[in-house]
């Protein structure tokens, strides 16, 4: 029982709706939050203080549904007005500001300047009717327009049911982006990526690069790191065209292990994968097979000679020359026996 009211305080508080919309200061903060997180910009804009406008404040920024919804976006308030009164907010260093009554989170100045560049048309819609809300993505592009009815009904501020159930719709087809915790994780995992960098260790960089592309957002750090490993992939695709003269000159042992190293050293490219394909088929030629083969003879017959059997060796040896005769192993072990021989 305890322990079930202590969940559900937990939960009641992490789920709780805020008391006050939060915004953002300015435009530009609006656009690199949105931009690095997947999140979508909700902006309201109000001309001034009349009553509709108001309305807006009173009825939307006070609704839990909305305000707990608003987290999911990035919000921004433009008011040309001043005159909300202040609340005072204590900050985490102790000291005491003066902030706007609509939104304590920013200050009337904050909201005065926003409305004042958003005429000036830093976003597209400027001249619109207020009050209205507009839903921007982080390229700046007005994804919907939430506002009030028609000029014959009035400037009507949109009740806040309508503003959720749109809200909610938008966030459905557009995805909820990342959340704190993902932007973190993305973050350190950039971090690990950028030390490897510094090691020059390739490997362990790619891998840290691939695990921010399965985030699959569409958001600034996992693009970057889309490019990242692209251009990661082309130094993989130098490194695999190096292979190539060693298969053609015969070298197949060596071509085997190049093309080992290309895999190992960028897994999860496609080069990689390609590296692989040229391996596999390398192997499965005849002549190749039976250079493996010998080879793999005459590593039996040495560990058996390393171990004074010498009995095992030679028949290792023996069997080699029978079978692979012609193999540049088959040459050795001849030697071998030769020097047998001559105990
Ligand atoms: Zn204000």
């Amino acid at each position: 029982m305890r322990l079930a009211a202590v969940l559900v305080c937990i939960l009641a508080t992490a789920y709780a709706a805020p008391k006050y919309l939060h915004c953002v200061r300015d435009a530009e903060t609006a656009i690199k939050i949105a931009r690095t997180r997947g999140k979508l910009i909700f902006l309201t804009v109000l001309v001034d203080n009349d009553s509709e406008n108001r309305a807006v404040v009173d009825d939307l920024f006070r609704d839990p549904a909305f305000l707990k919804l608003s987290k999911e976006f990035v919000c921004l308030y433009a008011n040309k007005d001043d005159e909300h009164g202040k609340v005072k907010l204590r900050l985490k260093n102790g000291k005491q500001v003066l902030r706007c009554a609509d939104v304590p989170s920013i200050t009337c100045e904050d909201h005065m300047v926003l409305a004042m560049n958003f005429a000036r048309g830093f976003f597209p819609g400027s001249l619109a009717r207020t009050p209205v809300h507009f839903v921007i993505d982080a390229d700046q592009e007005i994804v919907a327009t939430i506002k009030n009815g028609t000029f014959e009904q009035g400037f009507n501020h949109v009740p806040a049911k309508r503003v959720v159930s749109a809200l909610k719709r938008l966030l459905d087809k557009h995805g909820r982006g990342l959340t704190e915790e993902e932007y973190k994780h993305m973050l350190a995992l950039w971090s690990d990526a950028k030390a490897a960098h510094a090691r020059s260790n390739v490997t362990l960089e790619l891998k840290k690069l691939l695990e921010i592309v399965a985030l699959d957002r569409k958001v600034e750090g996992v693009q970057k790191a889309r490019e990242k490993v692209k251009r990661i992939d082309t130094l993989a695709a130098k490194e695999l065209a190096k292979t190539e003269p060693l298969v053609e000159a015969g070298e197949w042992e060596e071509a085997l292990d190049a093309l080992q190293k290309v895999r190992e050293t960028y897994p999860g490219t496609p080069t990689a994968a390609k590296a692989k394909q040229r391996r596999d088929k390398l192997q499965d030629r005849k002549e190749v097979k039976r250079l493996l083969k010998a080879r793999d003879y005459y590593d039996r017959a040495q560990h058996y000679k390393s171990l004074e059997k010498l009995d095992l060796a030679r028949k290792y040896f023996e069997r080699l020359v029978r079978k692979y005769g012609d193999t540049k192993y088959g040459e050795l072990a001849r030697k071998e026996l030769e020097a047998f021989g001559e105990r």
